[in-house]
């Protein structure tokens, strides 16, 4: 897996600092930019997400490059509906190389690894048979597994990246989502380091976990509530 940051709103954090003081301030966005500096940006950036005035962090967007992940992640990805996708094409790419995902509790074990290769492999071989018989790519890849490696460019404002970051990162959801987002993070925070920090799971600003069963991190409300 690789995550790589493509393009970003010009100085992200003082485009939504500068966006939320116009709330507060006569001065026209154009004079509260150039007044805006990176220090003054990242507080007022803290107390917005602290209070939850989430709007201006919409103000700042991050495209990255996505590349090597399986399409079970990327279709758990996309679920994310305030985001742009735009994914490599198995209609009209035809799939010349057998690249899959491994889960660890595959690679953990020698015996199964082989057998899940094995079984990947068999698809993807069948998939050429197919085409080079003349059936469609967009027909034979119904063969293939999930586990197959694809491409996704994709587009979040900062508001959206702390909501999917706030899910994805929590160490209930999947290994290979959960790392994506440790991706994503490294590369927002290269330029965005004060949006990078709330990038974390949801539990940190709630105090509590909200899911059906904790791991560790911090007590459900109902065992939250046993203890009081
Ligand atoms: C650990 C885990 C397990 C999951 N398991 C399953 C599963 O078994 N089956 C399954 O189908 N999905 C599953 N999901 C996916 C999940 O249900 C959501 O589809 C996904 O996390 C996207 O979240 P979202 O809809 O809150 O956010 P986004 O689509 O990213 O939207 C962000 C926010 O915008 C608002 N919003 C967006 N669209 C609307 C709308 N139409 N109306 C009102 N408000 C809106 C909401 O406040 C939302 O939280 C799972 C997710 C996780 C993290």
């Amino acid at each position: 897996m690789r995550v790589v940051l493509l393009r970003h709103t010009p100085e992200p954090e003082v485009t939504i600092a500068a966006a939320a003081r116009i709330s507060t301030s006569p001065l026209p966005t154009r004079h509260l930019m150039e007044k805006e500096g990176q220090e003054e940006a990242a507080r007022l950036i803290d107390r917005l997400i602290n209070a939850g005035h989430m709007s201006p962090l919409e103000h700042s967007s991050f495209t990255l490059s996505l590349e090597g992940i399986s399409r079970v992640t990327s279709h758990q990805l996309v679920r994310h509906r305030l985001a742009s996708f735009t994914q490599r094409s198995q209609r009209y790419v035809r799939m010349s190389e057998p690249k899959f995902v491994t889960p660890p509790t595959l690679s953990a074990t020698p015996e199964l690894r082989a057998r899940f290769e094995k079984g990947a492999r068999a698809s993807f071989d069948l998939y050429i048979e197919l085409v080079e018989a003349g059936v469609a790519e967009e027909d034979a890849r119904y063969l293939l597994p999930s586990a197959m490696e694809t491409e996704v460019v994709m587009t979040m404002n900062a508001r959206e990246l702390i909501t999917a970051s706030g899910l994805r990162l929590c160490p209930r959801a999947q290994w290979e989502i959960v790392s994506l987002f440790e991706g994503i993070k490294a590369e927002v925070a290269r330029v965005a380091p004060t949006i990078g920090k709330h990038l974390r799971p949801k539990c940190y600003k709630l105090g509590y976990c909200d899911e059906f069963k904790s791991c560790g991190l911090f007590p459900t409300l109902k065992e939250m509530t046993k203890t009081v």
